[in-house]
């Protein structure tokens, strides 16, 4: 496997979900700042962004860009050419001057098509976007193009037969997704093994839910280490990965970043007895049927209704894993009434927009019938 970063820590810092001001929106750039130094004090080089996600690449130009010299960094960011994201090939190849000009990187390091399926890499050939890469790589824009990437083994494969030049690939890869028949966490990194592809790794927490298990994966977890918190176990789950090359963390804090970083400055792979603890943990999992939302909020840029949709998921969570119905009651009707699920109009833009490929009407009418009584 080539090496495309060196000296670098196998955790890379996901910009998705940076902390935000008062007003929810906003993204904190001072306390991006401050995140960003940690991150490179403690030996951290690799940032990843994207095109699609709100306010992330400025932020990055301030909190990063602009204040570290460009070659002591490895910066990542993708081009979206999903129907929800752009109209036409013009606008899709507008992107990269836009991420360009968003965070002053002069170049990317990564560039990636972002969230390749079934359903859209069809778009991605039509718009030439695989010539559009190699292209902007000969022009010194950028160092080296992959692909994101959503979906079964089976279309990995037919992806990376035609273009075996991609030169990497990032993959949805945690303990929970292991053995899961829709994302197939283990048969897309042995597709990606098998082709000699390093592998960026995304949602090793997926989107917070292996950061706050139930109870009795806590307990399986703290029988072994008292001391180490539900994500490392994920993060350090992920990392030992074969052809694992970075593992990207979407910290929001000071304080994930520390807890990120107490395991990842000196990694160690899992070992044995860890395994079969998380071997445990699948099993447990597996039977308790949360709903699989990572919280990218893809889905909520277009929704007519302003839905909250992966806030409401993150609440039928409570009663779905932690059997907790008069919590996920309660704060349902404290924060979801001004859109509640019932509100949804079935446009269906939602669906075609999630990567986790959720049948979001479907949950939000379960979501209504349980929690708007
Ligand atoms: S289907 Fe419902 S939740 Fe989805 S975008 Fe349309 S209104 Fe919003
Ligand atoms: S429903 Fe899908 S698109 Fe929306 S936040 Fe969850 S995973 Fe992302």
């Amino acid at each position: 496997m080539t090496d495309l970063i060196s000296n670098c820590s196998k955790l890379g810092f996901g910009m998705m979900r940076l902390p935000r001001l008062e007003d929810g929106n906003t993204i904190d750039v001072e306390q991006t700042k401050e995140m960003v130094d940690r991150f490179i004090k403690a030996g951290g080089k690799y940032f990843d962004t994207a095109f699609i996600y709100d306010g992330s690449e400025e932020a990055t130009g301030k909190a990063l860009c602009s204040r570290y010299s460009r070659d002591s960094y490895y910066l990542a960011t993708k081009l979206n050419a999903s129907a929800f994201c752009c109209k036409s090939r013009e606008e899709a190849l507008k992107e990269i001057e836009i991420s360009l000009q968003r965070t002053g990187a002069e170049y990317f390091d990564f560039y990636l098509l972002h969230a390749l399926d079934h359903t859209n890499m069809g778009r991605y050939e039509e718009f030439g976007l695989w010539d559009f890469v190699k292209e902007l790589k000969e022009r010194g824009l950028i160092r080296h193009y992959g692909f994101s990437f959503h979906d079964t083994a089976d279309v990995l494969e037919e992806i990376i037969s035609k273009h075996p030049d991609a030169e990497f690939v990032q993959l949805q890869i945690n303990y929970n997704d292991w053995e899961d028949e829709g994302i197939q966490s283990r048969k897309i990194a042995e597709v990606a093994n098998k082709h000699g592809l390093p592998i960026i790794v995304m949602e090793p927490v997926k989107g917070g839910l292996l950061a706050s298990p139930p109870q009795q994966v806590r307990d399986i977890f703290s029988k072994i280490d008292p001391d180490a918190s539900p994500a490392s176990w994920a993060i350090r789950f992920a990392a030992s990965v074969e052809g694992v090359m970075v593992v990207l963390s979407g910290m929001s804090n000071m304080e994930q970043m520390n807890d990120n970083m107490s395991y990842m400055e000196d990694f160690k792979p899992l070992n044995a007895i860890e395994k079969s603890a998380i071997e445990e943990v699948i099993d447990i999992l597996s039977k308790l049927k949360g709903i699989p939302c990572t919280g990218c909020s893809y889905c909520t840029a277009g929704c007519p209704m302003e839905i909250a949709i992966p806030d409401i998921f993150t609440i039928m969570n409570m009663y779905r894993i932690n059997n907790d119905l008069p919590k996920a009651i309660s704060e349902y009707q404290d924060r979801m009434m001004e859109a509640p699920a019932s509100s949804c109009v079935e446009c269906g833009q939602c669906e075609s927009a999630c990567p986790q490929h959720l049948s979001i009407i479907e949950l939000l009418k379960e979501a209504a019938a349980t929690l708007e009584k």
